[in-house]
């Protein structure tokens, strides 16, 4: 429990160190991604933007001291107006920017349990702290549960939630003409993140990625939560890492091995090289998957 306390400490502390960063030196670079899709990078979540004549569609907006730089570089690109945000979920290093681009007159849009977060404080029982509801100007004006299709700029944008994996209300992206994704955090560099207090989970981390993997080919192009742009080959190595530790945590707790125990049995270590260079490391992430996983090998 008290490693469980050290993650979420590390978590928000690294949220912090981004949040109290000098915003000033930061620059928004745009990658060209496909005819007229770009993929935003600055700091915090990897933003994607769609041009076109029916005007812009943005997905995340990173952090809020960094909205006129981000609104400049999407101007740069196409200086029509921006019409619509998508929020892949409801981390600040993605939605900060919520309120600035609100004023500017953008409908955000998100998934129903981002806006339901955002209203109400956010406890986490494990940090024994709360996070204030968001200001009134940062809620999605327009949520969803399951599907909801745009038909802009002569292409289809589907945006889907699959099931509870970094939070409960992840969103994916989908541009159907381009074979293009934005997967938000539920694809990204190092290992990923699992936020329990906000509903994550390791179980639909894996279902959630195998239907990702499903609607990709060889030919689609990832924009990731963070990290570079990737492929479905990408997704798989990723999918495969996590599912690999899942079933070994799962093996241990069924040998009978204290959940205390399991963060210690290096079951993460080989993995360690080319996903542990972020804040968050294997046994931390073995960990929650323990935690996550121990309940159900007990009910047994
Ligand atoms: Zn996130």
């Amino acid at each position: 429990m008290k490693k469980l306390v050290l993650i979420n400490f590390l978590f928000c502390f690294a949220l912090q160190g981004q949040a109290q960063q000098n915003f000033d030196t930061v620059k928004i670079r745009p990658l060209k991604v496909a005819e007229n899709i770009y993929m935003l990078r600055g700091s915090g979540g990897n933003i994607g933007v769609m041009i076109g004549r029916d005007g812009t569609l943005m997905i995340d907006d990173q952090f809020a001291p960094l909205s006129n730089k981000i609104n400049g570089a999407i101007k740069t690109l196409d200086p029509g107006e921006i019409r619509f945000q998508i929020n892949t979920h409801i981390h600040g290093d993605h939605t900060g920017g919520n309120e600035n681009f609100r004023k500017m007159g953008v409908t955000i849009v998100a998934h129903n349990v981002v806006r339901e977060r955002m209203m109400k404080e956010q406890p986490n029982p494990r940090l024994n702290r709360t996070t204030p509801p968001r200001d009134r100007e940062a809620l999605p004006e327009i949520t969803f549960s399951d599907r909801l299709n745009f038909h802009l700029n002569g292409e289809d944008i589907e945006l889907a939630h699959f099931d509870p994996a970094h939070t409960d209300g992840d969103v994916i992206v989908h541009f159907k003409n381009a074979n293009v994704y934005h997967v938000g955090d539920l694809f990204r560099s190092g290992y990923p993140f699992i936020d329990v207090s906000s509903g994550g989970g390791i179980t639909g981390y894996i279902t959630s990625l195998d239907k990702l993997l499903g609607m990709l080919d060889d030919n689609s192009k990832v924009i990731p939560g963070h990290g570079e742009l990737s492929t479905k080959a990408d997704v798989k190595i990723f999918r495969d890492m996590l599912a690999d530790i899942r079933d070994q945590v799962l093996a241990a707790l069924k040998k009978g091995k204290k959940p205390e125990d399991i963060p210690g049995l290096g079951i993460a270590d080989k993995y360690e090289p080319k996903w542990g260079g972020g804040f968050v490391k294997g046994k931390d992430l073995v960990l929650v998957i323990t935690d996550e996983l121990k309940g159900t090998i007990t009910k047994k």
